[in-house]
């Protein structure tokens, strides 16, 4: 180990607010001072003549702040994690001096936790400083006033921009930083913390010249130092290079955050980027805008020229709109034909001008390889503030802005608007609130009376499902199912459901003693779903139940993707020996004709055929219902609420009706009051 020099320190380290302790070689501590203990909860009992907790493997440990102290001469600076007495982790630079105390050899380590809170008297800095003063011999050093410009800088520094440190005096040192976006927000970050006299720790990178094209990166730790009334005096840091540890972390990160063909950041890499940034936007009067540009129909570009020039194609497109972005502008790739923009710096009018520009510039032609090649180009923007609460939901709505541009026509600059941004606002609450919804029991069932076209006779039910939100109060299904679709919450849901609907068809059968069946509405993806052969063989054992009593009502356009899973699908529950019926018929795609290889039993025409024949007598309903009979299914008419509808369907040869006329959903007690009665009940 260099010679050691003496630190007059012990009398000293009792009284000062930096958590500090002194180490033998032999690894025994021999100081160890109140904030330390506030630090790392470990006492002076704890501690004193007893290695160090702190560490994990101090033999090792030590030996690597010997060889560190050895290659720099000295004292060292590392950013490790810590012990705490509590089993948790306290991440900290630990300044670490080799110095001889009382002709002990050893190590006196200074903690600076990140946002160390404290604030230290010019006193008690002194000897910060004193150590400071020998840490500067060994690593990256800077300081300075408290506007940020440069009073002192070590050779080590100014070896890094190969400058001589007259060069950098006077300088503000945020100068100093690389100057991209991400860097605007690190230099957010470090004025927040030091505006509340925090110290900051983190890594920064740096335009030196070592590296021309790329910066250079270290771990900084800055401290703003206090007069005795409280004011900043300066500001010192102190840095060791990682720019290896970045270039690796780097390398890692590209794979998972960048777009491989064009290099730009993808989704995940854009929102881990900047959501530190988002969060910490200054809403006044400034907007944050994301839009989304997709290349219409670029999968049919891709297929017909073939992947290659659909390849090239991204990187000119990507080529021509880095030219013309202003450079404060985030321009990232989030998927094939998709790519993303953030504006940091504009209004509202600007963001449009460049839009439009943009789109205009992007639908010239390009030149790749032989061909020529035109696009259109549709657009989503969102701004922010607004209902927003992260990067990602903005991320959501500009993409569903452009969703909603799309179905105006391509070409589209859609910006969402106050009464979008509130539609979405609902969505986003709906869909937190539907994870809670099954678990804190807040579906229930309604059922809704089918009954006998020709003797009015109750037959059976329709379950529907029902949703009463606290805040919300009843949320339709026609808006949550789809939702909890998409989320794929519908499978539990819908489990839930068919339980539910069965157990309650169970008790009446026995408690009323009449046939009566039970119809469930059954969500595409349930019906592809691995569980649900299951969930339908359970409800059978459980229940004892005749399954031909349920009828599982799937809609005409799953059936109509007529794939063999889904024939397959349909054979296996028809030998469960279950009922299966054709929902909203009329409403799809379907050809009658198919309907004939399929094993289904039943029909429920829509309601618009029924509204069709209520205003213009028209005669499809009468032809669809002849149809279903010819194929010898089941016919229900779905939404019968008029008198006069009833009586023409008694013209037809219609088996089944449900709606408003007789009766609307009901709660079970209803219907059991209903059933008690034996008598139709009004609507
Ligand atoms: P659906 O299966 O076509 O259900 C019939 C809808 O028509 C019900 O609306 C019912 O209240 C309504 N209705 C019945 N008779 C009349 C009438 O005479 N006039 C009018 N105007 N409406 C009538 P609801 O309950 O709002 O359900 C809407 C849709 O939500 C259902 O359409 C169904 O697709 C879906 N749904 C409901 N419950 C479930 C469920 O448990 N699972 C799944 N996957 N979907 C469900
Ligand atoms: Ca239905
Ligand atoms: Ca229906």
């Amino acid at each position: 180990m260099a010679p050691l020099r003496d630190f007059p320190v012990n009398e000293f380290i009792d009284a000062i607010a930096v958590p500090c302790c002194y180490v033998a070689t032999d690894g025994s501590v021999s100081l160890w001072n109140q904030a330390a203990e506030r630090l790392l909860g470990w006492t002076q009992r704890d501690v004193l003549q007893h290695p160090l907790p702190i560490v994990h493997q101090l033999a090792q440990t030590l030996e690597g702040w010997s060889t560190q102290l050895l290659h720099r001469p000295y004292s060292t600076t590392v950013m490790t994690p810590f012990l705490h007495k509590d089993g948790t982790t306290v991440y900290a630079t630990a300044y670490i001096q080799a110095c001889s105390i009382e002709k002990q050899n050893g190590y006196l380590l200074a903690f600076l936790p990140k946002g160390f809170g404290p604030l230290m008297s010019n006193e008690q800095f002194n000897f910060l400083h004193h150590f400071q003063e020998m840490i500067k011999q060994s690593t990256h050093y800077l300081a300075t006033n408290d506007k940020g410009e440069i009073i002192d800088v070590n050779a080590i520094f100014c070896r890094l921009f190969d400058v001589t440190d007259q060069q950098l005096l006077g300088r503000n040192w945020f100068e100093l930083l690389d100057p991209s976006q991400e860097n605007r927000m690190i230099e957010n970050e470090v004025s927040v913390a030091l505006a509340t006299d925090k110290i900051w720790n983190g890594e920064v990178p740096v335009a030196c010249s070592k590296h021309t094209d790329k910066p250079c990166w270290l771990n900084l730790t800055v401290v703003p130092i206090l007069s005795d009334s409280g004011e900043v005096i300066q500001y010192t840091a102190f840095g060791f290079d990682v720019t290896e540890k970045k270039r690796l972390e780097q390398e890692v990160n590209d794979l998972a955050y960048r777009n491989d063909l064009t290099g730009l950041l993808n989704k995940k890499g854009f929102l881990h980027q900047y959501e530190d940034f988002f969060n910490q936007f200054d809403q006044q009067d400034r907007y944050l805008h994301v839009a989304l540009l997709d290349i219409d129909r670029f999968k049919i570009i891709n297929e017909s020229f073939g992947s290659r020039i659909g390849n090239e194609l991204l990187v000119q497109i990507k080529d021509r709109a880095v030219k013309l972005l202003p450079e404060s502008t985030v321009f990232f790739h989030p998927s094939g034909g998709l790519f993303g923009l953030l504006f940091t710096e504009e209004s509202k009018e600007e963001v449009f001008q460049l839009l439009r520009q943009l789109q205009h510039e992007l639908q010239r032609p390009f030149r790749v390889y032989h061909h020529s090649i035109m696009v259109s180009l549709s657009i989503g923007c969102v701004y922010y503030p607004s209902a927003t609460t992260s990067l990602d939901d903005l991320y959501t709505r500009a993409e569903s802005a452009l969703f909603k541009g799309k179905q105006i026509g391509v070409g589209t600059i859609q910006f969402v608007t106050k009464d979008m941004d509130a539609a979405f606002s609902r969505q986003i609450h709906i869909e937190k609130a539907l994870y809670k919804a099954l678990e804190e029991k807040h579906f229930y069932l309604e059922y809704q009376p089918k009954y006998n076209v020709k003797t009015d006779q109750l037959i059976g039910f329709e379950a529907l499902l029902r949703w009463h939100h606290a805040e919300l109060g009843q949320i339709p299904p026609a808006e949550f199912i789809p939702l909890a679709e998409e989320m794929a919450l519908i499978v539990p849901i819908n489990n839930w459901v068919i339980l539910e609907a069965a157990k309650q068809l169970k008790q009446w059968q026995s408690q009323f003693n009449q046939p009566l069946s039970m119809a469930i509405n059954i969500s595409p993806n349930q019906f592809r779903s691995e569980s649900f052969l299951n969930t339908l063989r359970n409800i059978k054992q459980q229940l004892m139940l005749d399954p031909s009593d349920l009828i599982l009502e799937i809609t005409e356009n799953l059936v109509m993707q007529q794939t063999d899973e889904i024939i397959e699908r349909m054979n296996q529950i028809k030998r469960l020996n279950y009922r299966l019926s054709i929902d909203d018929f009329g409403t799809g795609y379907s050809s009658l004709q198919y309907l004939k290889s399929f094993p289904v039993d039943e029909l429920k025409v829509d309601k618009v055929f029924l509204d069709d024949w209520m205003t213009s007598k028209s005669h499809l309903l009468d032809v669809i219902i002849h149809l279903g009979k010819g194929l010898n299914l089941h016919v229900v008419a779905e939404g019968v609420e008029d008198e006069a509808m009833l009586e023409h369907l008694k013209t037809t040869d219609c088996d089944a009706f449900q709606g408003f006329l007789f009766a609307k959903p009901s709660s079970p007690a209803q219907i059991e009051q209903l059933l008690h009665s034996k008598k139709t009940p009004d609507a």
